[in-house]
This record gives C-alpha cells, sequence and structure tokens, in this order.
C-alpha cells in the first residue's frame, strides 16, 4: 500500500533496523511488562517491540491511514487506539506502561510537559526521541543557555539520562535535524507541590524574559521577595537559568503558601 508522509504529523518513520533494535533494547521489557508506544506510523518499532514478547501492547496513532496500516500489518496482536495524544486522559494510563515514542517533533515539549503536569500517570519508564535541540534543554544543566522550563518540569519528576544520537540517514523522508534518543526513570520521591500548574506558571513567568534578572518577577509574584530571596539563596540579580531545579520547587511552595 503506497503511503506519503504527512509533514503535519511529523511523518519520519525510522527504518534503520540495528537503531530500531536497540531502541527496544533499552526498555529490557520482560513478559510482565506492558508497553505504550505513541505515533508507532507504520510499526517499524512496533515489530521489534512484539518481538521481544511483553505481556501487552497499545499504539495509539492520530492518522487513520496508518491505522489502517497497522491493522492489516499486525491483526490482533497488538491494541491500537486512533486518538491524538494530547487528548487522551489520565484514564487511558491505567497502567505503569513503558512507554516508546519516536514523537513528532512539532509537538514532542507538549506531550512531555503534559506527562510531568500530570500528578496522577504512572510510568515504569520512558523511551522517548526528539530533535537533538529539545533533548538537549531537557538535559541541561543549571547556569547552561539550555537550560529551560522543560529542564526544571522534566527533572522534576525523572531521573533522565541521554542515550544516543540519530543521524538523518536512518530516517525516511529524511528530517534536515538530528535526532536523540531519551531514558526517563520517575523518581522514587519527588518534590511534593499542591498543584503543577502553579510550576508551570512560575516557570513561564521567569522564563518569559530569560536574559533579565529575576527582582522585577519576584516583587510581582512574591510578598516578601527580600526574605524569599534571602531564605532560598536565589540573588535578585540571578537569571532563571541560575536558579535549580529543587529551588524552582522551593519557589512554588512559597507561591502556594501565600495564596492559601
Ligand atoms: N514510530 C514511527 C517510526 O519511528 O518510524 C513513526 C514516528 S513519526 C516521527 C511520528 C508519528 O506520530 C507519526 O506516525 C504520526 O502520524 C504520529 N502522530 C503525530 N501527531 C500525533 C498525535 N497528536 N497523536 C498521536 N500520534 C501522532
Amino acid at each position: 500500500m503506497k503511503f506519503n508522509p504527512k509533514k503535519s504529523l511529523g511523518q519520519n518513520f525510522l527504518t534503520d533496523k540495528n537503531i530500531l533494535k536497540k531502541i527496544v533494547d533499552v526498555g529490557n521489557i520482560s513478559e510482565k511488562d506492558k508497553i505504550l508506544e505513541i505515533g508507532p506510523g507504520t510499526g517499524n518499532l512496533t515489530t521489534y517491540i512484539i518481538e521481544s514478547e511483553p505481556k501487552h501492547i497499545i499504539v495509539v496513532e492520530k492518522d487513520i491511514e496508518l491505522i489502517k496500516i497497522l491493522e492489516r500489518k499486525f491483526k490482533k496482536e497488538i491494541q491500537i487506539v486512533n486518538e491524538d495524544v494530547l487528548k487522551l486522559t489520565q484514564d487511558f494510563y491505567y497502567d505503569k506502561f513503558i512507554v516508546y515514542g519516536n514523537l513528532p517533533y512539532n509537538i514532542s515539549t507538549k506531550i512531555l510537559s503534559n506527562w510531568c503536569l500530570n500528578k496522577e500517570i504512572k510510568f515504569k519508564k520512558l523511551i522517548l526521541m526528539f530533535q537533538k535541540e529539545v533533548a538537549d534543554r531537557i538535559v541541561a544543566k543549571v547556569n547552561t543557555k539550555n537550560y529551560s522550563r522543560i529542564t526544571i518540569l522534566a527533572n522534576w519528576k525523572f531521573n533522565i539520562r541521554k542515550i544516543f544520537d540519530i543521524s538523518p540517514e536512518c530516517f525516511f523522508p529524511k528530517p534536515k535535524i538530528e535526532s536523540t534518543l531519551l531514558e526517563f526513570i520517575p523518581k522514587k520521591k519527588i518534590i511534593d507541590i499542591d498543584n503543577p500548574k502553579n510550576l508551570e506558571k512560575i516557570t513561564k513567568i521567569l522564563f518569559s524574559q530569560r536574559r533579565k534578572m529575576v527582582k522585577k518577577k519576584f516583587i510581582q509574584l512574591f510578598e516578601n521577595f527580600s526574605a524569599l530571596s534571602k531564605k532560598t539563596n536565589i540573588k535578585l540579580t540571578d537569571r532563571p537559568q541560575n536558579i535549580s531545579v529543587d529551588k524552582f520547587l522551593m519557589l512554588v511552595k512559597e507561591y502556594e503558601n501565600q495564596s492559601n
């Protein structure tokens, strides 16, 4: 069946068999594991996931044309869901899945931040591919230019490891950019906040002017901004990229205390 890849859905299919196999191996799948694959496309990665013989596989694909291809290819071997991953409710994440996804580039940050901000979803681990530039931001260290909102959201919830870069040659059609595979393991203990929306809000406000000192934003957000600066050891002359993940969470806690 002839299929024309759609740019609007980020359809660059991974065709390098060696890389596909290596990606699946990162999951260390056992017969007890349940797998959720986001954006299976024509099922290239799915084929190798099936070979690892997990207990159950669910794939979520938005493109109805691809759904037909997947149904023909895999029949009843896997559960195929025709849905937009951004519209899945938390009820859908009913198990501690191992999640695989060669994510569509245009919404990869959105998918990851939705998962980070949802307190109810529990994963076993995630093995996700991003465009390299986004992956560099996710694993960035504090005080570097790549340190961003997504660094804070993701590192709040997960221990993250870079696995490897993947060259454009491994895909069809060939993307213009390099890709990177990351592994996310949920942290056993995370700093608890009442509402993750507050973390989203504080990071959004502070990073809206990432080159500016935080003083003006602190005055806007916190009643006792001066005392808070001393307590958290954040200088009012710092830029947002100088504030560690844990300190951002201290700020959220403070924000929640003053709003209660
Ligand atoms: N996993 C396949 C592979 O590696 O060859 C395809 C990866 S391709 C980069 C991204 C896939 O995500 C495409 O199949 C695309 O149709 C699907 N997709 C795009 N937007 C989506 C969405 N909002 N929800 C679910 N799937 C989506």
